[in-house]
């Protein structure tokens, strides 16, 4: 047992966490009394001494203090984290109908478990374990988990690079329960879709899409597509059930690709509307412009380009450099759906650089949808790093 410590933020560093901005960085440490272990629970008081509020303690990490509570009193202890996963999970709305689940039950900060993530895929659950608070409590948590869903499964995917960050070994696998299988099938907006829960990127599957695919679907209808930046195939397969002509998917990752052409039978789609191309997007988008090529859709959901501060303008021409791309190869009245899942990208910037991109092509576009994350993916509102995803819906001359 170590002994009960506290935190003792310098002048004036106190007003995020009065404002309930759950992060402590480690440039706003005075000092720390007494020697917690990594996700110890630590109070943490402002100069004046006055307690703000406790948290799980995190030396490694330049975020040293994730508040569990505002309330400095309150024991964290296994009842409060069960009582913390029971909400996370109450909040969610059920499937629709017969469906299996495929939902975000728990949101990390913006759910009140900092550095937790926790997906539902079917009867199993995914979680990435991401910093050292959860860390601590991580059987505790397990239970809570598979006590509140009633879940067969519990699988492990803490192999993020933020891991390394907070000095914690990387880990995936069969956690608890059930052995969850290799694939786990869900249904996305009437889509039947494999969920690679050992292999897949984060926990298998970007929930977080949910929402924009049905928008996608909505605008497919005898469109040529292109799926840029597919992975498993979300974005095409909602396209191709809402009516598009043709879906191209084009991807750097042959397994994900492979899922995708596979999603593309299972689901029913003739052979002839679909393909499949393994390609760098970058290069890919270039040569089909020599060749030519037009599409009606563009669906552009990159990867994140911008992991830290000091990536962000190499990032902005990141952005910039696909968008330009992608417009380039939409046919007159295209419409242009782009994303970026970067939290340190503010939205009016990323649409700075989307308008940028659209001059550069010499393009006129219409704004006429904005997008974000999913519903089971809340914000809270002292917390807007939390809103990570934004889209714009753009409609070329
Ligand atoms: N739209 C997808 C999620 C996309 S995640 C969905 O709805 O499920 C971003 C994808 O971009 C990843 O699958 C990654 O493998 C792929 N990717 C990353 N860099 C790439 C590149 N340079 N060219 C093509 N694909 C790339």
């Amino acid at each position: 047992m170590s002994t009960p410590a506290t935190i003792h933020l310098k002048p004036g560093r106190d007003k995020s966490l009065r404002r309930w901005h759950p992060w402590v960085f480690s440039g706003a440490v005075a000092r720390v009394t007494g020697t917690p272990n990594a996700g110890d629970s630590v109070t943490v008081v402002g100069a004046n001494g006055v307690p703000l509020g406790v948290g799980a303690y995190s030396p490694h990490s330049q975020i040293r203090v994730r508040l569990w509570s505002f309330d400095p009193h309150q024991e964290i202890d296994a009842a409060f984290l069960a009582g913390q996963v029971e909400r996370a999970v109450a909040r969610r709305g059920a499937p629709v109908g017969d469906d299996p689940w495929a939902r975000r039950l728990v949101h990390a900060e913006n759910d009140g478990l900092p550095g937790l993530i926790v997906d539902r895929y079917g009867d199993h659950l995914v979680a990435q374990v991401l910093a050292a608070g959860p860390e601590r409590w991580k059987e505790d948590l397990a239970d809570a988990l598979l006590a509140a869903t009633g879940c067969a499964g519990l699988h492990e995917r803490s192999d993020a690079d933020v891991r390394i960050k907070e000095g914690l070994p990387v880990r995936a696998g069969h956690w608890r329960g059930r052995e969850t299988p290799d694939l786990v099938e869900i249904r996305e907006n009437g889509v039947r879709l494999l969920v690679d829960v050992r292999q897949g990127h984060k926990t298998g599957f970007y929930l977080d899409q949910r929402e924009a695919r049905a928008t996608v679907a909505a605008l497919a209808a005898g469109r040529r597509v292109l799926n840029c930046f597919a992975y498993t195939g979300g974005f095409g397969l909602a396209a191709l059930r809402g009516g598009a002509e043709h879906v191209t998917h084009l991807e750097a990752s042959a397994g994900a690709l492979a899922l995708a052409d596979r999603h593309g039978e299972l689901n029913g789609f003739d052979r002839g509307r679909w393909e499949c191309v393994e390609a760098d997007a970058f290069a890919r988008l270039r040569q089909w412009q020599q060749e030519g090529r037009r599409f009606d859709l563009v669906v552009l959901d990159p990867p994140k380009f911008i992991e830290s501060r000091q990536h962000l303008p190499r990032g902005c021409r990141g952005y910039k450099d696909i968008n330009l791309q992608a417009l380039k190869l939409l046919a007159p009245g295209g419409l242009l759906v782009t994303f970026s899942c970067s939290g340190l990208l503010e939205a009016d910037l990323f649409q700075k650089i989307v308008a940028d991109a659209a001059l550069d092509a010499g393009r006129q576009l219409q704004l006429v949808d904005r997008l974000g994350q999913a519903d089971d993916h809340p914000v809270l509102m002292s917390f807007p790093e939390g809103a990570y995803l934004k889209g714009l819906v753009c409609r070329a001359d």
